[in-house]
């Protein structure tokens, strides 16, 4: 009854269990769960090895059996195997014996995790047909969308909340996408997109799209899992804004177990937002299963969703790995991007500054055990988000071309640290 296409079989309601036919859908008509992708585990056991994965491009195509897709993939083919940097000097400040970063700020091509994502969604519309795309987002899903579909030769329609970052604005502007604020915050957006894509037949990648679309972040876990050597690590950090990048790495690192690609361990799937938007943070550290709605204010924009639509899943992600939550106020996200950036060379946006801070304070509180590895997943770049650093990094010291002004300068400088 079923028809089968590439290794996906069906999308199935989280709730129920229902199946449904792989189109541009997203919720269960009985109890409006939200669907999933299921595929054939025995099928891709057969495909897929670790030595038939080694083989292939550097991408995050390389896992392709395991991302939904029919054929093979059409938008996005460069996108992922970001660098996994061991960060020993950040370690020694964070107190822990073994760091990782993931390093998605360098993600092909609009420096994000998005374009994981992106990626998948644009390949999947264009196979059902599509040719306009469109996203309600925080930012780095709006310049994402821009530039793929821009690569693509798709139409594409971006919403956001009108009081972005400029940078963030501008990036999805210069593709040429039609880019519309939203006089409200994200959830308003997120709302008003759900209205539209009812009306206008378009791919909209996290809304319709949304099963397709969140399967991407899978491939940050298995990207993670091999460049460590095919081991799961004990403690990942994850940011988190809908909460579904939590969920998809949990998954990407169960299916890798299921396959027999890694070995069943500890694994601990911890979660970060900024005290300005936390309500997945509070319900963790409350004990609760749901979380309560708030509504955003954080220099974090890209994590700022009040009404955060995997936030269930997340908190139940995190009870089963017996996992943390966090939450960092706004100066302490500004000094760990600044933390980072000063030991390991990496200017993420202000979401990497939530992960790096929460860890911190994770790795204090015993959390994650000094003497324990950790992965920090840092999923946005420090270039889109001037305006959170502007005016807390210093300035410049001017000087005419002079040697002998500078050589006063210096001079001064030996005076004031040796005093
Ligand atoms: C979108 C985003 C996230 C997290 O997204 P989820 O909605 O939780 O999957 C994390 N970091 C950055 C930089 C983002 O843009
Ligand atoms: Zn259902």
């Amino acid at each position: 009854m079923e028809k089968q296409e590439g290794f996906m079989r069906a999308l199935k309601c989280r709730e129920c269990g229902r199946e449904y036919p792989l189109t541009a859908t997203h919720v269960c008509e009985f109890d409006f769960g939200p669907l999933e992708v299921v595929y054939d585990y025995d099928r891709i056991r057969k495909a897929m090895t670790r030595s038939t994965i080694e083989r292939r491009p550097e991408s995050m195509w390389r896992y392709r059996e395991l991302l939904p897709v029919a054929s093979e993939p059409t938008v996005g083919l460069q996108v992922g195997f970001t660098p996994l940097i061991r960060a020993d000097r950040l370690a020694k400040r964070l107190g822990i014996r073994e760091l990782w970063i993931k390093n998605d700020t360098v993600n092909y091509p609009s420096l994000s995790f998005k374009d994981r994502v992106v990626s998948v969604a644009l390949s999947r519309a264009r196979e059902l047909g599509f040719n306009t795309v469109a996203c309600a987002s925080t930012g780095n899903l709006a310049n994402s969308v821009a530039a793929n579909a821009a690569s693509a030769g798709l139409k594409a329609y971006v919403f956001i909340p009108h009081d972005l970052e400029q940078g963030k604005i501008l990036n999805s502007l210069i593709y040429g996408a039609n880019v519309i604020g939203i006089k409200g915050h994200y959830d308003e957006v997120n709302r008003l997109c759900a209205e539209i894509a009812g009306k206008f037949g378009w791919a909209f990648v996290n809304v319709n799209m949304r099963p397709y679309y969140a399967e991407g972040s899978k491939s940050m876990a298995y990207e993670i899992v091999e460049q460590l050597g095919w081991q799961i690590p004990p403690h990942t950090v994850v940011p988190m804004a809908s909460g579904s990048l939590l969920t998809k790495i949990h998954k990407g690192y169960q299916e890798l177990v299921k396959l027999g690609l890694a070995s069943n361990g500890e694994c601990h799937v911890h979660g970060a937002q900024a005290t300005g938007c936390a309500p997945i943070a509070h319900a963790q550290k409350a004990g609760l299963d749901f979380f309560k709605p708030v509504k955003p204010n954080t220099i974090a924009k890209s994590l700022a969703i009040g009404t955060p639509a995997d936030g269930f899943y997340a908190l139940k992600v995190m009870k089963e790995t017996s996992a943390a939550a966090d939450d960092v106020t706004d100066d302490e996200i500004r000094e760990a991007m600044r933390l980072l950036a000063e030991t390991e060379g990496i200017f993420t946006e202000t979401a990497g500054g939530v992960t790096v801070g929460v860890a911190k304070k994770l790795i204090a509180s015993g959390k994650i055990p000094a003497d324990s590895s950790a992965v920090l997943c840092i999923t946005g770049n420090g270039l889109k988000t001037l305006d959170a650093v502007d005016g807390h990094v210093g300035a410049p010291r001017e000087i005419k071309p002079s040697l002998r002004e500078f050589e006063s300068l210096v001079a001064n400088e030996v005076k004031t640290v040796s005093a």
